[in-house]
Parts: C-alpha cells; sequence; structure tokens
C-alpha cells in the first residue's frame, strides 16, 4: 500500500553465484537522502536488493516522506521532489518491513558508511536499535583493483562498463552496486572476491565447538560478557562499549592474542548482559568479576597490586625525619578515613615499583633529599645524601633546609598527583541512561569506589578514572547533588 507513489527502476536480473552467498545472505541497499548528515537529514528513498543463495533475488524499494522540505539542490541532484514524497509513508511506516530485509543478511553499500549511519538513525528516531555488519563496496573495489583511478560508483561504472541503471536513484544505485560484485566475480573468480569480502567484513572465525548464530544476537550496546567453558563457572569476564564488536574481535584472526586463542579454545558458551552505559558495563564487571573469580581475567587481577603513596604533613610538634611518603596498598586505603590534615594521599600507582620510580624522578627534578624521602638512611647525624654530595639535595639531611620546607617541597612536587577529595557527603548516586534501549542503571558511589549491595567495593583505577572524567564534565550540574544523570 506504501509503494502507491514508487515508480519502479528497470527490472535487471542480477544474480550472484551461491559460492558467494555461501557467506551469508547480502542486502545490497542505497539510500537517498536531504543531505549528507545522518543525525539531521532524513531519508527520501531506500531500495534494497537482497541476495540468498538458492533463491531468487528480492527487490524492494519506497519513497519516503522526509518530515522536512527537501533542499532545491538535493531535488535537482536525485530527480526527487517534494511533490514526489509527500504522500509516501514514513520510515516510521515501514521500518518493520525493512527491518525484516536487512535481518540476518550482510548490509552491502557504496559508501556502506553512509547508507548504515542513515539507517541506523532512522531507526533511532523510531525509538529502536539497529546494527548488522556492513560491507562496503567502496574498499572492496579498492581491494580488487588497487590500480584503479577513483572508486566512486560513477568511475567503476565507466571503468566495468556496467550499464543500464537510473543513476541517483536508490534502486538504479543497488542495482549498479549488486552489478559491480557480480562483475569481479567473473574478473577475479569467486574464491578470490569471497576471501576480499570476508577480510573486510572481519567475519570472527567461531570456535568449531560454539554455534554460529549465538553471537548473531548480540547488540551493539554497552554492557558485560561471559564466557563459559564446559562448567557453571565463566573463564572470562569482560566489559564492553559496543557488545557485539567486542566479542567478535575476540576471534577475529586480525586481533587474536594468545589469551584470547586459549579462550577460543575452552569457550563453550557466551552470555551477554546490556548495560545503560560504559560505566553501568564498568561496575558490572568489576562486580562479577570479583563475585566470581574467573580464571582469565588476567588482566584484572593484575590491579589488585595497586596503591597509593601516603604522605604525613610535618609540622614543629611531629618534627622527625621519618616523614618519607609510605606506600598504601588499594585494598587498604579507605579515602576519607583519616584527616586530611595530618596525610595526603597520592596516585594510584599500578604498583609499588611504579610509585618508588615516579618518586625518584621527581625528587631529581626538584632537588629533593634521599634521605628524606626514604631511598636511603643516614649513618651519622647530619650525614649528606649522595644527591647532597652532588650538589643537589638542598641539605635538609645536613640542617641546611627545615623538615618543613622540605616537607612542603615534596608535596607541591607530587601535587600532580594528589588524590582529589570526594566531592559528595557520603554516597552519591548516578544515573546511567540509554535512551535507544529505553534503559536506566543506577549506580552508587562512595570516596571513589562503587558500592553494591550496601558495601563498598575495593578502590579500581578504571571507576575512579571514569568518575573523575564524569564529574569534569559534569561540573557545573552536580555541586551539592547527590543524585546525577549523564
Ligand atoms: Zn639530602
Amino acid at each position: 500500500m506504501f509503494a502507491k507513489s514508487v515508480p519502479q527502476a528497470a527490472q535487471s536480473s542480477i544474480e550472484l553465484p551461491d559460492a558467494l552467498l555461501a557467506l551469508g545472505d547480502f542486502a545490497f541497499i542505497d539510500v537517498e537522502t536531504t543531505g549528507t548528515k545522518p543525525l539531521t537529514s532524513r531519508l527520501t528513498e531506500v531500495a534494497v536488493i537482497r541476495f540468498s543463495a538458492g533463491k531468487a533475488p528480492v527487490r524492494w524499494q519506497t519513497l519516503l516522506n522526509p518530515g522536512t522540505s527537501i533542499p532545491s539542490e538535493i531535488q535537482v541532484l536525485t530527480g526527487i521532489t517534494n511533490d514526489m514524497v509527500r504522500d509516501a509513508p514514513s520510515f516510521f511506516e515501514i521500518r518493520d518491513q525493512l527491518r525484516e530485509l536487512l535481518t540476518d543478511a550482510f548490509f552491502v553499500a557504496h559508501n556502506a558508511r553512509f547508507d548504515y549511519g542513515f539507517i541506523k538513525n532512522e531507526f533511532r528516531r523510531a525509538g529502536e536499535s539497529f546494527t548488522s555488519d556492513a560491507l562496503c563496496t567502496v574498499r572492496l573495489s579498492r581491494a580488487l583493483y588497487p590500480n584503479a583511478d577513483g572508486h566512486g560508483l560513477d568511475a567503476i561504472i565507466h571503468r566495468h562498463r556496467l550499464s543500464g541503471f537510473a543513476r541517483h536513484r536508490a534502486m538504479g544505485d543497488t542495482e549498479a552496486t549488486a552489478a559491480f560484485v557480480r562483475y569481479a566475480a567473473e574478473d577475479h573468480g569467486v574464491e578470490t572476491v569471497f576471501a576480499a569480502a570476508k577480510s573486510l567484513l572481519k567475519m570472527p572465525s567461531l570456535p568449531a565447538q560454539l554455534e554460529s548464530n549465538s553471537i548473531a544476537d548480540i547488540p551493539d550496546s554497552p554492557g558485560v560478557y561471559l564466557f563459559y567453558g564446559i562448567n557453571d563457572l565463566p573463564i572470562y569476564i569482560g566489559k564492553a562499549k559496543e557488545l557485539r564488536t567486542r566479542i567478535r574481535s575476540h576471534f577475529s584472526s586480525d586481533h587474536m592474542t594468545p589469551n584470547d586463542i586459549r579462550l577460543s579454545q575452552e569457550l563453550r558458551r557466551i552470555e551477554w548482559r546490556p548495560t545503560a552505559g560504559e560505566f553501568s558495563a564498568l561496575l558490572l564487571e568489576a562486580q562479577l568479576v570479583k563475585e566470581k573469580l574467573p580464571l582469565h581475567n588476567i588482566a584484572l587481577r593484575k590491579r589488585t597490586k595497586l596503591g597509593f603513596l601516603s604522605l604525613s604533613v610535618v609540622d614543629e610538634a611531629t618534627e622527625s625525619t621519618s616523614a618519607a611518603p609510605t606506600w598504601l596498598a588499594a585494598d587498604e586505603w579507605i579515602s576519607g578515613d583519616g584527616d586530611t590534615s595530618t596525610r595526603s594521599v597520592f596516585g594510584p600507582f599500578n604498583d609499588k615499583a611504579t610509585a618508588k620510580r615516579w618518586l625518584a624522578t621527581i625528587a631529581k627534578d626538584h632537588q629533593l633529599c634521599d634521605h628524606a624521602l626514604g631511598f636511603s638512611k643516614p649513618r651519622t647525624l647530619n650525614d649528606p645524601c649522595f644527591p647532597r654530595q652532588l650538589g643537589r639535595c638542598f641539605g635538609v639531611c645536613v640542617g641546611a633546609e627545615s623538615i618543613e620546607a622540605h616537607q612542603a617541597r615534596v608535596a607541591d612536587a607530587m601535587a600532580s598527583q594528589r588524590m582529589p577529595d570526594w566531592p559528595f557527603d557520603g554516597v552519591a548516586t548516578f544515573e546511567e541512561r540509554d535512551e535507544v534501549n529505553d534503559r536506566v542503571d543506577l549506580l552508587r558511589f562512595d570516596q571513589w569506589c562503587a558500592v553494591a549491595g550496601g558495601e563498598r567495593l575495593p578502590f579500581d583505577a578504571d571507576v575512579f578514572k571514569l568518575l573523575r572524567r564524569m564529574l569534569a564534565k559534569h561540573t557545573a550540574g552536580f555541586a551539592g547533588k547527590r543524585r546525577i544523570s549523564f
């Protein structure tokens, strides 16, 4: 019923070899738009030809009412006028039909990022998410014809003497794109085109024991994923900004690490939990790892060596030379405990050795005393430290500088790494929102640590960094508030 104002393009029956379609279904697509920006411009026409092995191609096209006026120069370029789209359906009305055509197929387009961006955004406007594996025929052309001059559709049509398409209309361009792939398969052989497409699609080499459709449904939303071996405890837990992309990257031969290879040998089953955002994913990951202790979470386990340097404030009453910064393991650290007027905390550092190296560097830059920093011990009273002997210490070790003055310089030198004060009075609640998937996660924090089940989790450097970044972004909005949305 919505095709009432849709002119049919000339029928040219393009077939693709089944050997190529063994990779999967190919949905060739082209869109016409009111402009070039997926976020603000709208679709005026969409055409799809879907190829499946052993079946006749399915052709579908429609004009779309963009809900806005088409600029005159675009009307001239595409031949699609405001009059033509006035009675056409909106994207919302055709979205289910389009989704069916595009589901479980590769999204193939010339300059696929453009078409994919528009389709994704139209679905987003309709309150739905859309994800697909896009194959760009510009890239395919570049891969197969690296020495050719230009890979625009006009150049390709001209070079390979393809003809008979209504150019700059969606179906015409879709046909031309499919005709190019068919031509390339004849020219190079199906296997070469198959290999090039596979490489461009970054097709994951799934572990044999895993069903391929078990990753087909993974959404491209933020979240946490769990890999299981033969028993009920996960062997690996990871987080992702985009679940689908991240999980697949574990199995794409380009990026497989030795750990990925071991993982994929043991993997039997994948589970995932979408979250409202990156932040929620990070916290859920930390929580699940702590709960389930997966064997392969080596990277996360390393964080347990994390810690800080603690520096006492020296005044006349506590005058002593044992004011060197001391190591404070992250597990033992609870910010806000202890009086900040007597102690400052710096870091976080990955481990004690890293902290020590950093301290040595600033000691040198600021001509601090090796004895006072605890790098060496005085053998006698007024024993000059090694830097002092080289003229590189102001001389707190020999009484040439006061302990307070030296300590103040130490604090100055370390200032860039000082842990900021927790800007809230107790626990603060954050809302992370995902408008597209209509999801809100509530996150609670206290003293830069996540709070789960009423309990403060151990300090985590990633949580800290993310929190600080978020707060910096929302400076104006959060002052005094205990509940923040972002
Ligand atoms: Zn000294």
